[in-house]
């Protein structure tokens, strides 16, 4: 007898010719997280077979793989009908404990040359479990709990339970996304919705030391950590960029009222950099209309204005409660909420325009020497590479593109 868990997908099933480039990297994303375990595709279905060492918290990180629509814990046995039997009445029993009093047998016999019809078989398999436990019985219509036989050429499945997986597409199938990653609650989220679509994600984040400290970077860390257990097993990487030349410099050239969009458009030109070298083809940020100063329509579409790749502003409609409401389900607003200082708000102007112009952004930036800072910025990086919640080694830039 096997433990497997019967994987069901939604939306990657109405992909046409491209169903099987989904499927594989559905595949892949699951093998990758249960390191080990035998993971197959069958018509429709992916059959994971688990170990003992993977056991533990299976339908958390199942719960977490983009592009599973709901999925079932069971067993895989073999024809012999006493087994089958023995299954479905511990599967009826351990429903009946979480407090389930009604039940049917769904039977789907793909194998032909198995002697009993499904009906046949459900209702005799009913009998059995009825038999086991005299408090169940049975409600075809509306049951409590349902116990599932699949009886195919090589073996039968024995499953109950649906448990809704978190939908969306296989992370990987859309491309690789660079995450704009404050400290706040909104841009954890908006990463983890560029992932439900499918975009594997990378992290940059801006700290202004020693205007911020370790603690603030450290905690941005941690909030990225959070997000690499839906990456779909693989390793995220975090640029680390130092701002603090560039602001100083931003803060000493330019009006105090544009400054803070003069900073963005700064940022945005520092990840065209970490684009072409990484080839990302979108980056992603956590800006929502109207929330601060430099969210405004006009004040998006000025820094919008600097970035040369798509940018992709999952939450731009959201209202905060929404946002925070989701930050809690994903576990990412404990972390968030730590009182620790942005490098935006640190250098964050007293009045902030809300209506920049892009013709007057550009004259302003001329103040400075933008060439140099921008050199100098990149080369400050850091690259953290992160692998289920920990980091697991680090690099500069420079070495990085040298060895690519
Ligand atoms: P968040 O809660 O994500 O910090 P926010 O509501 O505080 O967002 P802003 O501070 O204006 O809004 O930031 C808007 C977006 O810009 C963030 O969601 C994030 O994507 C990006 N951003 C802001 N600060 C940084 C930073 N220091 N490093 C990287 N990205 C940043
Ligand atoms: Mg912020």
């Amino acid at each position: 007898m096997e433990k497997v868990v019967i994987i069901r997908y939604g939306e990657i099933g109405l992909k046409g010719k491209n169903r099987i480039f989904f499927e594989k990297k559905l595949v892949a994303n699951i093998k990758n997280t249960f390191k080990g375990s035998k993971v197959s595709r069958r018509r429709g279905r992916i059959i994971l077979t688990y170990s003992e060492e993977n056991s533990e918290n299976i339908v958390g990180k199942m719960k977490k793989i983009f592009g599973i629509q709901n999925f079932s814990i069971g067993f895989y046995v073999d024809f012999d009908q006493k087994t089958i039997e023995k299954v479905c009445c511990d599967l009826a029993n351990y429903n009946y404990e979480k407090g389930k009093k009604t039940f049917r047998v769904n039977t789907n016999r793909a194998n032909k040359s198995f002697p009993i019809r499904s009906m046949d078989f459900s209702a005799l398999m009913g009998e059995k479990v009825l038999a086991s436990n005299p408090e169940l019985s049975v409600d075809l219509h509306d049951p409590d709990f349902y116990i599932g036989i699949d009886i195919r050429e090589k073996g039968t499945y024995i499953f109950t339970d649906k448990i809704n997986g978190a939908a969306g597409l296989p992370v990987g199938v859309s491309g690789r996304g660079l995450l704009l990653l404050s400290g706040g609650i909104d841009s954890p989220v908006a990463g983890w919705y560029a992932m439900k679509r499918g975009i594997s994600i990378d992290c940059i984040h801006f700290s202004s030391p020693p205007y911020t400290s370790d603690e603030a970077l450290n905690k941005v860390l941690d909030l990225a950590k959070i997000l690499t257990s839906f990456n779909g097993g693989r390793p995220l990487m975090f640029y680390s960029v130092n701002f603090t030349e560039a602001q100083v410099s931003i803060q000493r050239s330019v009006k105090p009222s544009i400054s803070l969009v003069v900073q963005r458009r700064f940022m945005m030109k520092v990840c065209n950099s970490v684009c072409d070298s990484f080839n990302y083809k979108a980056v992603i940020s956590g800006e929502s209309v109207g929330q601060v100063a430099s969210q405004t329509l006009e004040n998006i579409f000025s820094i919008d204005d600097a970035c040369k790749k798509l940018v992709i502003r999952p939450l731009i409609t959201f209202d905060k409660i929404d946002t925070i409401k989701l930050s809690k389900e994903i576990g990412t607003y404990e972390t968030s909420i730590l009182p620790f200082e942005d490098s935006c708000t640190v250098f964050v102007p007293d009045s902030p325009a809300t209506k920049t112009r892009i013709k007057s952004l550009k004259r302003e930036e001329e103040l400075y020497e933008e060439e140099e800072l921008l050199e100098n910025t990149v080369n400050t990086i850091k690259i953290f590479k992160l692998i289920d919640g920990k980091i697991e080694g680090s690099d500069t830039f420079e070495n990085i593109k040298k060895n690519l």
